[in-house]
């Protein structure tokens, strides 16, 4: 009541997600968000995709865990199979530059 208890609120940091791969929390701007757009795994870089979507790092293991662990059809909601070819080439691209970066 005094409004002096939200002790909880951490304005300096954004909202977290979760990453379907390896399920450890990550601040949202660092995960990668995936939709599924007719069966495939679509990276939704701008976050302006419609439907549910799945959080990742972009990186090749968190999606290899993904897939294993049926994260995906859980995450949308959705049963079946996503393909995640053209996925796991833009994540792949995302790390090469990454490292080629540093
Ligand atoms: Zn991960």
């Amino acid at each position: 009541m005094s409004g002096r208890t939200h002790t909880d609120a951490r304005p300096e940091y954004g909202p977290e997600r979760t990453c379907v791969g390896c399920r450890e929390r990550a601040a949202k701007n660092e995960l990668l968000r995936i939709v599924a757009v007719e069966g495939e795994c679509v990276p939704d870089h701008r976050g302006t995709l419609p439907g549910r979507g799945a959080y990742l790092h972009p990186a090749v293991v968190c999606l290899d865990q993904a897939v294993r662990r049926r994260a995906f059809p859980r995450a949308f909601r959705v049963q079946g199979a996503f393909d995640t070819a053209a996925l796991r080439r833009q994540v792949e691209r995302m790390t090469a530059a990454d490292s080629a970066a540093t």
